[in-house]
């Protein structure tokens, strides 16, 4: 049965391949890149990462089939990470000017990569002119619209006013971070023109921080200004992409998807307790498969145009490889499991070679390491970090090796670009018979299969009549020479196939 299944799949393959159409350069992988832009490629020698580092290593972004990056704020802020902006239209001059800028985005552009902003508009910096407007007309008890762009209380509040002795601001993330009052119509005035900005830049969309703040324990509000900021943002440019950072439960990250987002980070299935990490830790991928199936429904059902975005850490994460305990097979597992899911999947810069980083903030936010061997070919790490790179191979010592983590981020970003229905696709779990495998359908007019063994040592043989493959065609493998899974359907330890079934 074994064997006739084979033969079916070989001969598929061979009038799979008959019939297929000219190819016409890389097919977009629907991977996006998060950048922390401070350190990751320095230009001008000064250790911090610029703009014009991210276009030098351009070449290296593509080689990694990735067709998306999102870059943390650009914008003029007092602080390393940006996140309070005090000029929404400028670019930090640590990181170049908006030529470079636009520099950055037309190179992207050449390479098929779009390129997105964090939009933080929950608050502004504290030195934001506007804030600092309101502040004065307050101490000088004079009015001005300003007042109104923030939330001023008197009596009691998050943080005191500096020189109007009774009055108090909300600042949810601390006082260097004013909350904007979201309701008031020069603030959402602003935030339109500031996203009109940034699209005539030539930007592919925007990663919306921290939106379960906008209205804090309001969730419905919140998705009322998400909508807001997807419909200002579609009103300029259809395509405008936009993801956002819900970092809550599943029931309210499906609540957040009625705002018709596009994309909002699965933040269950990631970080350390998650469904992801949990899965390549004890080498079984068929919890995976069910669970996320599960999950695709659900999106499907709260908005048909969702697109999910499976991660395993972002710049408020420890790195992937704390929570994989070092183990290189683990990486492996995970980044398996989690790039071959439908919707977007966001890989952090430096996961690709397995960085370390935890604890506080700084040292997740290492510099990117392009050499292990040669210092000065990486930024300088964040002046608060108080852990070092543990990772001993960079990008420089990991290229040439077949088994490094870095290629294999590149095999799996390559497979997934043959199956466009990973993108939208219905997703379908299939039972292998074996915990250690994940496999599942993904039905966009066409099927792809994603069959994953997680397995750090069992070799696992698959009955594909029994799946239901016997006419599938197989579209490539990574961690098997297709020929092998041609002719007896077996999974070694760390390994997947994906195919198509008409
Ligand atoms: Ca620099």
């Amino acid at each position: 049965m074994k064997r006739f299944a084979c033969l079916l799949l070989a001969l598929a393959l061979l009038m799979g391949a008959g019939a297929a159409a000219p190819a016409e350069g890389p097919a977009a992988s629907g991977v996006a890149y998060e950048i922390f832009v401070g350190s990751f490629a320095d230009s001008d020698g000064d250790g911090l990462g610029d703009l014009r580092g991210i276009e030098e290593k351009l070449d290296y972004i593509a080689s990694l089939g990735v067709d998306m990056i999102w870059l943390t704020p650009i914008h003029p802020s007092p602080s390393y990470h940006h996140y309070d902006v005090t000029d929404y239209y400028a670019v930090a001059p640590e990181f170049g000017a908006l030529e470079d800028f636009d520099s950055l985005v037309a190179a992207c552009r050449e390479r098929g990569i779009g390129v997105i902003l964090d939009l933080v508009v929950n608050h502004t910096g504290v030195g934001h002119p506007w804030f600092s407007e309101a502040c004065a007309a307050l101490a000088g008890g004079k009015e001005s619209p300003a007042i109104e762009m923030y939330t001023f209380t008197q009596g009691s509040g998050d943080h005191e006013v500096p020189g109007a002795s009774g009055w108090y601001y909300e600042g949810r993330f601390g006082p260097h971070m004013p909350d904007l009052n979201l309701d008031n119509e020069d603030v959402r005035g602003e935030i339109a023109r500031i996203i009109a900005f940034w699209q005539e830049h030539g930007v592919s969309g925007f990663r919306l921080d921290a939106t379960t703040s906008y209205y804090t324990g309001a969730p419905g509000k919140c998705a009322e200004f998400v909508r807001f900021i997807c419909e200002t943002a579609r009103a300029k440019d259809p395509d405008c992409y936009v993801v956002g950072e819900c970092w809550a439960d599943a029931q309210t990250i499906l609540g957040m998807y009625s705002s018709g987002i596009d994309s909002l980070f699965n933040f269950p299935a990631a970080d350390v307790d998650g469904l992801l990490v949990q899965a390549a830790l004890n080498g079984r991928g068929a919890a995976v498969a069910r669970r996320m199936a599960e999950w695709n429904g659900q999106l499907r059902a709260a908005s048909p145009a969702s697109l999910d975005a499976p991660f395993l850490t972002n710049h408020d994460i420890a790195r992937a490889r704390g929570m994989l305990r070092s183990d290189e097979a683990a990486m492996k597992a995970a980044a398996m499991l989690y790039l071959l899911l439908p919707g977007r999947p966001f890989v952090y810069y430096g996961e690709e070679l397995g960085m370390s980083g935890s604890g506080r903030d700084e040292n997740k936010r290492l510099p990117m390491l392009w050499s292990a061997a040669d210092e000065t070919a990486n930024c300088l790490p964040p002046a608060d970090a108080d852990q070092k790179q543990r990772l001993k191979a960079g990008v420089a010592e990991q290229e040439g090796n077949e088994e490094s983590l870095l290629n294999w981020y590149r095999a799996l970003i390559a497979l997934r670009s043959l199956a466009p229905e990973l993108a939208r696709g219905e997703m379908t779990a299939l039972d292998a018979g074996n915990d250690a495998v994940c496999a599942f359908t993904v039905e966009d007019g066409t099927t792809a299969i994603v069959l994953v063994n997680a397995s750090k040592g069992e070799t696992v043989s698959l009955d594909l009549a029994a799946l239901g493959l016997d006419d599938a065609a197989l579209l490539g493998c990574v961690g098997v020479p297709a020929e092998d899974f041609l002719a007896d359907a077996a999974l070694p330890p760390l390994s997947c196939a994906l195919l198509r079934a008409e």
